[in-house]
């Protein structure tokens, strides 16, 4: 077993900020410099206010816009991985306004070009690499958070799937979710692709866009293997252990990964087309984990994960002896400063 949480006090969550390279949206923007400035080997990252002006934050990693998918997977995801393998359970989360690269990160699939593979896929292939099929079960749920309701984009005829607390051990189940047992790596990226056209006729029919809704895949391991009990002897000779008869062990873990709702500030006024209930309930999902996160740093007796779904869903894969990673994504135009700013302070509460 590998050492859990030896670079990483228990429960804190970590946080990497990754720059988004400029694209044709941000070049126009003549009268916009950039706002940002980073340091990645001092992980640090500045925040140009105005010209006289600038705001340093530290975090656990900073990735420039030339970070590569498997750097950024390595560095932020894999450690949660290996802790999901060694029977944890564990969350990675994506926030940022939209068009930050949050989708990118998480859940880009990289069909015509594997180096450009997000972290989903590349989980999975860890996953697989090291689990056999003989003795473990891969098991996933793909499922879209909007308003304050559970849809299956596995089974898109299920809606309010509800969040229930198991009395006995505190984990949290989905009841009604389709769970998909994965036999074959091959058939990941397809699942993916089922779940990403349910999730765009959902939203088609609902008349909202995908960046309004928060998307979870949930993967589950269940490892059944035979440990070969090491007893230490009576024996004076402390080297010397003998093996009592193999016992069969079940652990159960879950890895979630989650690519945020878009944290732009929704309208109140309704006027970008979002009603004001839709932005009332947009805003309290990001503020409801906003405020978990904080207690988390803080090290406060209370996580307060009633106030929200996505909390209540994090609930057994957040804190504790969960691992979490929170990776913030931004844009280097000084256009979104506001927004660029906020999303920089909601990754700095959890420092
Ligand atoms: P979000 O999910 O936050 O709305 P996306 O992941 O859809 O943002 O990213 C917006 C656009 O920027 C997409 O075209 C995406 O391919 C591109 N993009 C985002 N991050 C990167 C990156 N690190 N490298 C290259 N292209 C990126
Ligand atoms: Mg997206």
């Amino acid at each position: 077993l590998r050492s859990h949480d030896s670079d990483q006090e228990p429960g804190r969550v970590r946080v990497a900020v990754r720059l988004r390279p400029k694209n044709a949206e941000d070049c126009p923007d003549a009268d916009f410099a950039d706002c940002i400035e980073l340091q990645p080997e001092m992980k640090r990252l500045k925040l140009r206010k105005n010209n006289w002006s600038s705001e340093s934050y530290m975090f656990d990693e900073v990735f420039p816009e030339s970070a590569s998918q498997k750097r950024v997977y390595e560095a932020v995801a894999k450690p949660v991985v290996e802790s999901v393998l060694d029977g944890y359970n564990g969350t990675v989360m994506a926030y940022g306004q939209t068009g930050t690269g949050k989708t990118y990160t998480i859940g880009r699939l990289g069909s015509d070009d594997v180096s450009e593979r997000g972290i989903m896929v590349r989980a999975l292939e860890d996953i697989f690499a090291n689990t056999s099929p003989d003795v473990d079960c891969v098991e996933v749920s793909y499922l879209q958070l909007y308003l304050e309701s559970i849809q299956d984009l596995l089974a898109p005829e299920k809606v309010n799937i509800p969040i229930v607390e198991d009395p006995k051990n505190g984990e949290i189940l989905l009841p009604g979710a389709a769970v998909v047992k994965i036999c074959d790596l091959e058939q990941f990226p397809q699942l993916l692709q089922v779940g990403e056209a349910n999730r765009h006729a959902a939203n088609t029919k609902l008349n909202t866009e995908s960046s309004r809704s928060h998307a979870i895949l949930m993967v589950s391991i269940r490892r059944s293997s035979r440990v070969q009990e090491e007893k230490e002897t009576d024996n004076k000779d402390s080297n010397t252990r003998s093996a009592s008869p193999s016992v069969p062990t079940v652990r159960k873990s879950k890895l979630l990964m989650v690519d945020l709702a878009g944290s732009e500030r929704v309208d109140k006024s309704g006027s970008e087309g979002h009603s004001l209930e839709e932005a009332k309930f947009i805003n309290l999902s990001l503020t409801s984990l906003g405020k978990c996160i904080n207690a988390l740093a803080e090290n406060c007796p209370h996580i307060p994960t009633r106030d929200s779904k996505l909390t209540r869903l994090l609930r057994d894969s957040f804190g504790g002896s969960a691992r979490t990673s929170l990776i913030i994504t931004i844009g280097p135009s000084a256009r979104f400063l506001a927004e660029t700013s906020s999303t920089i302070m909601f990754g700095q509460r959890a420092m």
